[in-house]
């Protein structure tokens, strides 16, 4: 693990704010970038010591994120409520509606869910994955188009263009985020659009401090704020078109109580309404 320079503005001065066991009990810095504010987890572990923290058992064992098995169909249909409540909050239908051609890629596609819900919506439809058996499971089991590579180093010559770039919940994981952004915008036909979703560093994120549930160490290496995100996606050209928040924070459970249910439901509404979610989605176009 080594320091390294913040990944939105390059500083080298950050503010400690909490140490953190991972469920392997080795220890993460999370700390603030004295310039940008970005949060984020510095010094910031290789790809290859995070790597044992993506076995199969990522997908398959951790009720501690909320899902005993990835792969399960009452999974899969939440996961595509969620994109479909979404894609309507950022008036996506709207936009999708104007395009005669419909390419699409997702970036850290994971079981490779978004890929199949856009190809039943007739998008030539396309995934990309760096983990095996999500892999595995997108090309075999659901018969998708899944790339297992590394997207920095995916079609150096930039050849495939598209009219929307997806990020689900994957910004959050990524070593070179800004790199990737980057790389997005030229592989983006004139006017397209990137989606992406990430925990949001606001209100709730300091409010429940060390507590937070989106504080994952060493998974998820950056936390942003919505201030992060759009002047970052600013800076590399983009414009953004809709951005909303959702998530209070108290996770759906099963078998959960009357009283919570409602209070779930009351706080679900009240920080969308706010605007205080720890969730953000936003919507960009390549201008
Ligand atoms: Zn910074």
């Amino acid at each position: 693990m080594k320091l390294i320079p913040c990944n939105s503005c390059g500083s080298n001065d950050f503010n400690f704010l909490y140490s953190k066991s991972s469920h392997l009990n080795e220890f993460f810095e999370i700390v603030k970038c004295k310039s940008c504010n970005l949060v984020q987890v510095n010094p910031q572990p290789s790809f290859e010591e995070v790597a044992k923290y993506y076995t199969n058992d990522y997908f398959t064992k951790r009720t501690d994120r909320g899902y005993d098995n990835y792969y399960s169909s009452e999974i899969r249909k939440e996961i595509e409520r969620v994109f479909q409540l979404n894609l309507s909050d950022l008036n996506f239908f709207k936009w999708e509606k104007t395009l005669k051609i419909k390419k699409t890629l997702d970036i850290g596609s994971a079981a490779g869910y978004f890929v199949a819900y856009m190809k039943y919506k007739n998008w030539d439809s396309y995934g990309i994955e760096i983990s095996d058996e999500p892999v595995k499971f997108s090309v075999e089991t659901l018969k998708q188009i899944v790339f297992k590579e590394d997207f920095l180093k995916w079609d150096i010559e930039q050849k495939n263009k598209f009219q929307l770039i997806t990020l689900w919940a994957s910004i959050e994981h990524l070593h070179h985020p800004k790199e990737t952004l980057r790389k997005i915008y030229s592989h983006l036909e004139p006017n397209g659009r990137v989606i992406i979703s990430t925990c949001r560093y606001g209100f709730l994120a300091r409010l429940r401090g060390i507590k937070w549930r989106f504080l994952n160490v060493p998974e998820h290496l950056y936390y942003y704020s919505k201030k992060n995100l759009v002047s970052l996606c600013e800076e590399l050209g983009y414009k953004v078109i809709q951005q909303i928040s959702y998530g209070s924070g108290l996770t759906a459970k099963k078998n959960a109580n009357f009283i919570y249910k409602l209070t779930k439901l009351f706080c679900d509404r009240l920080v969308k309404f706010t605007n205080q979610g720890d969730m953000i989605a936003i919507m960009l176009e390549k201008i």
